[in-house]
This record gives structure tokens, sequence and C-alpha cells, in this order.
């Protein structure tokens, strides 16, 4: 399995630190994450990419959600290759493009199921720990504070109340021409959290060390510029 990413020359040549941002769906992880790395010259992961990759393979393969150790084989075999164009994270898994999959209602399904499988877990975590080792990331998910980056400079759990997040979410499908009712988009969010809490490995915890930041009131650029502080911060204790 392979990962690659571009990569921007740091500006300020200053030490590359690593930043992890945990949080529910739906609390704005990503656009913040794409935002503070493009802002530091730091490369941008998306996790949620990779188990969503693994999902479209597997239905296409008939792979059933249940087998977990077919799956464990299938993520140690692929090759999943991801990077950020201008704002959209493209996938290619097994030499073919997939980004416009990645996000389809079959795959939300899958996913859902596939990313409870401790097999899969384990080969994604450790290919996430490869990249983490570069230093200079901005990865984003639901275990990296906790399990694939506790060491990194700058940890944050990224939230937002429950009805703001389906809110986002429903504003979001509805300006893409979905029809979906405002209710469907809460009770798939609430399962969704759920999911995320039941895990048995790699479950949505929020670490003692991260920082909390609630975003219901908050806008993005307030919540970029909260990271960029801490990281700033960071940057000073560590001259
Ligand atoms: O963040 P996103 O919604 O794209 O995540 C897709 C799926 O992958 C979700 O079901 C989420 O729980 C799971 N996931 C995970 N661990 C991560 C990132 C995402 O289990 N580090």
């Amino acid at each position: 399995m392979a990962w690659d990413q571009v990569r921007r020359e740091d500006p300020q040549q200053c030490r590359k630190l690593n930043i992890a941002i945990d949080g529910p769906a739906g609390a704005g992880k990503s656009t913040v994450a794409r935002r503070v790395a493009n802002c530091l010259g730091y490369t941008y992961v998306d996790t949620g990419a990779m188990y969503r990759a693994l999902a479209v393979l597997a239905i296409d393969r008939g792979i059933p959600l249940d087998d977990f150790t077919s799956l464990g084989e299938l993520a140690s075999e692929v090759e999943i290759y991801g990077f950020d164009d201008d704002g959209v994270f493209r996938v290619w898994i097994d030499g073919e493009e997939i980004t416009h999959r990645l996000r389809e209602p079959e795959t939300d399904r899958a996913v859902g199921i596939l990313s409870m499988a401790t097999p899969v877990r384990k080969v994604l975590v450790s290919l996430q720990r490869q990249i983490a080792e570069r230093g200079g990331v901005v990865m984003e998910g639901r275990d990296i504070t906790s399990v694939v980056m506790p060491d990194a400079e700058v940890k944050v759990f990224l939230t937002a109340d429950v009805h703001e997040r389906a809110r986002r979410r429903w504003r979001d499908l509805i300006a893409k021409g979905a029809d979906v009712p405002f209710e469907k988009v809460l009770k798939d969010l609430v399962e969704r959290d759920a999911k995320d809490l039941e895990r048995e490995w790699g479950k949505l915890v929020k670490v003692e060390d991260a920082v909390l930041i609630d975003s219901t009131n908050m806008s993005i650029e307030e919540v970029c510029d909260h990271i960029i502080e801490l990281c700033e911060e960071k940057q000073k204790c560590s001259t």
C-alpha cells in the first residue's frame, strides 16, 4: 500500500509539526484541516477517505462487509494513493480513480460497517503512522489523537452540537441539488456518532491533552486561527 502527497515548501523554514484533529462527522474537520495545511504549507491527510476507498473496493469485489478477515486482507493487499488537489481530495485504489464514488450513499452505508473491522484499522493505522513520520501533516479522522499520532505536537478535538452539524450537512446536500429532509440527515448523523463511539478499536474519544474546540458558534476562519495559534505557541516553546 502506498500513499503519496503533494508537498509544499515551508515558507517560514520552521520546524514542521504534526497536527492531529479528531471529532464527530459534520464538525468541519476536513475544511479546517485543509485550510490549516494550506496556510502552514503542510500536507493534509483525510483518513476517512482511506476507509471510504476500501469500502468502494469491497463493494466492487463483492466482499461481505461482515467478513472482517477478508476486509483486512484486502486492506493489506491493495495500493491506495491520494492527495489534495486544490480542495478536492483525490483517491486512487488499485490504479483506478474513485474520488467520485467516495461520498455515494452506498459507500456511506458500507464504510460505517467496514470501519468497525479491527484488521482493516490495523493496516490503515500503520499506513497513517508512516505518513506522519515525515512530519508536517495535518491529519484528521476519529482515532488520530488517540491511536495514530498520540505524540502529535498539536492535538484537537473538534466538535459541534449535533443539530448544528446536521444543519451544515443538510445545507451542503441541498446546495448540491439533493432532495433530502433535514430529519433524515439528523438521524443518519446520530447513527454515525453511535457507530464512532461503539467501535472496539479506534473509537472516537477526546484524549486528555487534546484541545477541545466547539465550533457550534464559530466560523471556519475562527477555528483555523485558533489551531494556527496553538501551532505558533508550540513553535515558540520549542525554540
Ligand atoms: O470522516 P468521514 O466521514 O469521511 O469518515 C468515513 C468513515 O470512516 C466514518 O464511518 C468514520 O467513522 C470512519 N473513520 C474511522 N477512522 C478514521 C477516519 C474515519 O473509523 N480515522
